[in-house]
């Protein structure tokens, strides 16, 4: 029997969770064997236990097969010490977990193509997948600071650093990832001008031997920037360092035009895993009851793809999801104007229906 921990978290997350766990409520009453546990992280941690990420929730979390989080962040966290704000909850977790393999899909479900601000014929059906790695690169390396050089000039630097070994634990997660979709894998880099990154390269291509069902490419960071917009549908999964990773995902996320929509997931060596959608808390309209759960609940989807090994209830969901967007159904974030919308709960119930 699986073990997932469910951490909600802060603002709309305690909402969106409720409306995933009853997603797996569902597919438990159909035969799927997993066991949930509720834990607490992020400022509502703080405000019962005083510390964003408690020990109960580390002793939890290690223990879990994969973790469902809703957001962390609130108005009220933002003027404690840096140490104690909700963020310090996901960093301890990745962080103690190991977690260092990060997958951003951005998926355009035809229904929603007019959400975004691309042309709907660019974006429409769009399903990418940015494995990013999470735990190293230039926002690790040492040395790192500002200094001041003899002339009393300030100088600032970081470090871009990559052992072979980090690499290839990276590239080995995005080739398997590849081989559960299209099995065509981008790897994305400078190797023209950086050093680290042609190792980067040299590292993907010894890789490739032993994934030979995996159609291996290249590209350099300044051109894939330039093809996510221009024609993104041409890319299957991309594998990329943290600092490409964190810029290009966030590109390929607002390709979709909708933020509610999109799910993600960071992995250790062995698929154990942290699912969530890729927005924060929106304190903005927590409480309301309006937020929408679809990142959430296509986070479980991911969960049981990448953690689980359970391809067809994940299929069962996104499938599920597809149908009630063909019916119609959208929360405010991405209604069009003047189309009516439903609440969360709603919309979490259209789906199980739809299961
Ligand atoms: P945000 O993603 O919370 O919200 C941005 C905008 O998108 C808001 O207008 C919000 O209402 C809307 N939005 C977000 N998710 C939505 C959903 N599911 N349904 C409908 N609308 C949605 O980003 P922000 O406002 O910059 O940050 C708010 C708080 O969240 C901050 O405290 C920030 O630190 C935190 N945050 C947490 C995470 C995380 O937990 N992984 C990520 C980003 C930001």
């Amino acid at each position: 029997m699986k073990k997932i921990l469910i951490l909600p978290g802060d603002g709309i997350g305690p909402e969106i969770v409720a409306e995933a766990v009853k997603v797996l409520d569902r597919l438990r009453a159909d035969g799927l064997s997993v066991e949930l546990e509720q834990g607490l992280v992020g400022g509502s941690a703080y405000d019962a236990k005083g510390h964003p990420l408690p020990e109960d929730t580390l002793v939890q979390a290690r223990a879990a097969d994969a973790i469902l989080l809703g957001a962390v962040g609130g108005p009220q966290y933002e003027s404690l010490d840096r140490p104690l704000r909700p963020e310090q909850g996901l960093l301890g977790l990745r962080a103690e977990l190991k977690l260092f393999s990060n997958l951003r899909p951005a998926i355009l479900y035809p229904q929603l193509a007019e959400a975004s601000t691309l042309k709907p014929e660019v974006v429409s059906g769009l399903d990418i997948m940015i494995v990013r790695e999470l735990t190293g690169g230039i926002y690790f390396g040492q040395p790192r600071g500002v200094r001041t050089l003899d002339n009393g000039e300030k100088e600032g630097f970081n470090t871009l650093v990559y052992r072979e070994s980090e690499i290839e634990r990276i590239g080995r997660s995005a080739f398997e990832i590849a081989q559960k979709r299209g099995k065509r894998l981008c790897s994305v880099d400078k190797a023209n001008v950086l050093e680290v990154t042609e190792l980067w390269r040299q590292v993907m291509l010894e890789l490739a031997k032993d994934y030979p069902d995996v159609e291996l490419s290249h590209m350099y960071v300044d051109n894939a920037a330039m093809q996510l917009v221009r024609a993104p549908k041409q890319f299957d999964v991309m594998v990329t360092t943290n600092l490409f990773g964190d810029i290009l995902s966030d590109a390929a996320a607002m390709l979709t035009g909708s933020i509610g929509m999109l799910p993600s997931a960071s992995l250790d060596a062995d698929g154990k895993g942290m699912y969530e959608p890729i927005h924060g808390s929106a304190p903005d309209i927590a409480g309301q009851g309006v937020a929408n759960p679809l990142a959430t609940i296509l986070s479980v989807a991911m969960m049981l793809r990448y953690s689980f090994g359970q391809p067809e209830p994940a299929e069962r969901i996104e499938v599920a999801v597809g149908k009630v967007l063909d019916q119609g159904l959208r929360t405010p974030d991405i209604a069009a104007e003047g189309q009516a919308s439903v609440g969360t709960a709603e919309m979490g119930d259209a789906v199980v229906a739809a299961l």
